[in-house]
């Protein structure tokens, strides 16, 4: 009798230990998100996680929800399918990808200089041009809505790119927003990614293991980029502050990219839009 007290007593303390240790390990932060990680700042996808899990609501509107917590999917709307090749902006006869957009006239003269910055990213060394918009049909609407969000590639029509003020007006996250527009989905969700990452399953906050789905992606005869703005960070969505992401090759690595786009993510927009 006395020894099951014993063992009731000492796994309870152990649980308390391990209770402890969540709530009050130095490691643990907000659910999702890790502040820096060892070798520097966090991913423009750190930042995104930030301001999604805690000022945006998961669902936008009615019809439109995140997927892999930052790629708008309308419900309601039979939403094409844009893996890469599909959903493509169009091309102009001078070579140039032409991408008509508009401002809210809620960004302060500093946010909207932030904002051309982050186009400027995507321009430099590739054929893409954000033009503002006066008559195209298709064009981005970038609004400073609830959190950082984009549809993925050309929808048709008007599509809100969502910039919340002040959370998502960093140079890094407004960058790879666009990408998702341009049509590009996270790096990590290439078909072929369990054979360059391991995805630690036990330490993702498990509301949110969906957004570590592979997808049947065209990479493009493009190298895995570990250093893609589109990649998620080591610790994205960790739930202990232990990393969820693992490269294969050197564990030190470092995932993601904070500011611009790396090489092969132009390569990539070259690619797919055929850039001369
Ligand atoms: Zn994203």
């Amino acid at each position: 009798m006395e020894w099951i007290i014993l063992m009731c007593v000492f796994s309870t303390c152990i649980s308390a230990v391990h209770t402890q240790k969540f709530l009050f390990s130095p490691q643990w932060g907000p659910i999702g998100y890790k502040e820096h990680d060892e070798r520097g700042h966090g991913t423009a996808m750190d930042e995104i996680i930030k301001a999604n899990e805690f000022q945006a609501s998961r669902m936008l509107d009615g019809a439109t929800t995140l997927r892999e917590g930052d790629i708008a999917v309308s419900t309601g709307r039979r939403s094409k399918v844009c893996f890469a090749r599909s959903c493509i902006w169009s091309k102009s006869v001078d070579g140039h990808v032409y991408i008509a957009y508009t401002l809210s006239p809620e960004y302060s003269e500093m946010e909207t200089e932030l904002i051309k910055k982050g186009m400027e990213n995507i321009e430099k060394g590739t054929c893409v041009r954000f033009v503002p918009w006066t008559h195209q049909r298709d064009y981005l609407d970038i609004q400073p809505k609830s959190g950082c969000w984009s549809y993925l590639g050309a929808r048709g029509g008007r599509q809100t790119v969502s910039l919340q003020s002040p959370d998502c007006l960093q140079v890094g996250v407004i960058s790879h927003e666009f990408m998702h527009a341009l049509g590009f989905v996270h790096e990590q969700s290439r078909f072929d990614r369990d054979n360059y990452v391991t995805i630690m399953w036990p330490n993702i906050w498990r509301d949110r293991v969906r957004n570590f789905e592979k997808f049947r992606t065209d990479s493009l005869d493009l190298p895995y980029d570990y250093g893609s703005i589109m990649h998620f960070g080591m610790y994205a969505y960790s739930q202990d502050g232990e990393p969820t992401i693992i490269p294969k090759s050197s564990k030190n690595i470092k995932l993601g990219q904070t500011l611009t786009l790396s090489h092969i993510d132009k390569l990539k927009i070259n690619k797919l839009y055929k850039c001369g």
